[in-house]
């Protein structure tokens, strides 16, 4: 195996942390993306045209590097990460404590997902010092991910050469995800009308009293062994003496079964219709208002299910046996821009980076993970 530069990995992966990247601010990170990579001797750096529908400043980056010597015409395999980090990420200082990273306590570190660029970047130096022959890899690399997957939806994925890949981004070290659930987050408006509630509350309807309805038949929490639902926000009316008129729910579902996902949504529409019809059916209520309710999904992904028999497991678990290597496969409760990769038709394993305590303040990395990320990537990328 070449050669790890251990310290020219870590000054890359603290210089990519220290530039500035929070959602929709991507920019001066990918202009400085491509210089490395076209140093590193790129093929192609394309950006995309999803800029309009991201508020990104930039597009998201795809970077081909041609196969090398007998592999040349292999099919390959991409790697892909996001370049935004959450807040509070501006002015990150890194500050290195023996093998530890983490910022000067202020702001995130960033290694979510900076460790996985900085891996990429380390395997590229060595494939090229190496000379070792290599099959064609794409690098993918999003915006706006942490605002909710955005930048990978609006990814031209017909841009992609390669048959599937891997999203280097997730806590731990020596992990693999290969099942992460659907998921929705949705925002439910209920709409009634406004009234005095003393002096003519025959004149309103209650947006609350049908919101209280529909959510009183809804269950939440764990639904089943693969499915959560929660409504986290309720905000509406504006007086205590006035008919509520408006009601909005932010909520979020998620399951590991598409079939299940598609069930409890339709229940959601139907606790909101039903609640709406037996309120026009109640005696007493005279008004010609219909109420009404809006349901506005503000962000959905398919389920992520990998199989261990597939093409990107297998090279995965090869490339981990020859370096003697030990990696767990797991299920996880969250989503990536894998997910969206894997609805695209392109299957995606999430892999661990070492990165720990992830959009917080005391974010840390321990160096000797992101060696051994590096040491993975290698192997994956000669195997
Ligand atoms: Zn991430």
């Amino acid at each position: 195996m070449a050669n790890i530069n251990r310290e020219r990995l870590a000054a890359s992966f603290i210089e990519l942390c220290e530039i500035d990247s929070p959602s929709r601010e991507e920019g001066q990170i990918s202009k400085r993306l491509q210089e490395i990579f076209a140093e590193l001797g790129a093929e192609e750096i394309y950006e995309d045209n999803s800029t309009d529908a991201t508020g990104a400043e930039c597009g998201n980056l795809i970077v081909r590097f041609a196969g090398s010597g007998e592999k040349k015409g292999e099919e390959g395999f991409f790697l892909s990460c996001h370049m935004d980090t959450v807040e509070p990420g501006k002015g990150v200082k890194v500050v290195r404590n023996g093998d530890i990273f983490t910022s000067a306590g202020d702001t995130i570190l960033g290694g979510d997902d900076k460790s996985g660029i900085a891996a990429i970047i380390e395997m590229f130096f060595m494939l090229k010092e190496s000379g070792a022959d290599h099959p064609p890899i794409e690098i993918i690399l999003t915006v706006c991910e942490e605002l909710g997957l955005v930048g990978a939806t609006h990814l031209e994925t017909e841009k992609i050469e390669t048959p599937f890949g891997y999203a280097l981004d997730s806590s731990g070290i020596d992990q693999v995800v290969i099942g992460a659930p659907a998921a929705s987050k949705f925002t439910i408006t209920v709409t009634g009308k406004s009234a005095h509630a003393g002096l003519a509350p025959e004149k309103g309807v209650s947006a609350l009293q049908i919101a209280a309805k529909a959510l009183g038949r809804l269950a939440v929490g764990r639904l089943d062994e693969e499915s959560t639902r929660n409504f986290g926000v309720v905000e509406g009316g504006v007086a205590f003496n006035i008919v509520p008129e408006t009601v909005v729910i932010h909520g979020e579902l998620r399951s590991h079964s598409e079939e299940k996902f598609a069930a409890y949504t339709e229940e959601i529409h139907q606790a909101f219709a039903d609640a709406i019809k037996e309120w026009q059916q109640e005696e007493g209520y005279e008004g010609s208002f219909e109420p009404f309710y809006e349901f506005e999904e503000l962000g959905c992904y398919p389920a992520l299910r990998l199989d261990a028999t597939s093409p990107v497991i297998r090279r995965i678990a090869q490339a981990a046996d020859s370096v003697a290597k030990k990696l767990d496969y797991i299920v996880a409760g969250g989503g990536s821009d894998a997910n969206i990769l894997f609805g695209k038709g392109l299957p995606t394993a999430i892999v661990a980076t070492g990165m720990n305590k992830v959009h917080t303040t005391e974010e840390e990395l321990d160096y000797n993970d992101l060696v051994s990320l590096v040491e993975l990537l290698y192997s994956l990328a000669t195997l």
